[in-house]
C-alpha cells in the first residue's frame, strides 16, 4: 500500500474524496483539513493536544485497516502537520 498523498494535516488521515475533505466557513471545501477534524471553518476538536491526536490517529488508522507500521508512520507525522505550526489553529485557543 502506498502512503497517500493527500491527508489532513490536523489528524494525518488520507484524505481520498472531496468527501473526506473538511468544509471552510464560505462553504467550499477545506485543501487541508478532513471533514472530522474541520467544519464550517473551525476545528472540531479544538482542545484536543498533539499526543491525544497521536493516539487517535493509529487507532482510526488501524480500524481503516492499514498495516500497523504505517499507521504509526502516518500518527508521527502529526508533529508535523501545518495545524501544529499555526499559531491560530494550537490545541489550546
Ligand atoms: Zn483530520
Amino acid at each position: 500500500m502506498k502512503i497517500p498523498k493527500a491527508i489532513c494535516q490536523s489528524c494525518a488521515v488520507p484524505i481520498l474524496r472531496e468527501y473526506d475533505k473538511g468544509i471552510e466557513n464560505t462553504g467550499v471545501y477545506s485543501e487541508a483539513y478532513c471533514r472530522r477534524c474541520y467544519q464550517s471553518g473551525t476545528f472540531t476538536d479544538p482542545n484536543m493536544t498533539v499526543a491525544e491526536m497521536h493516539r487517535h490517529i493509529r487507532t482510526k488508522m488501524v480500524e481503516m485497516r492499514f498495516p500497523s507500521f504505517l499507521a504509526r508512520l502516518l500518527a508521527d507525522k502529526v508533529y508535523s502537520l501545518k495545524r501544529r505550526k499555526d499559531p491560530h489553529a494550537a490545541p489550546h485557543n
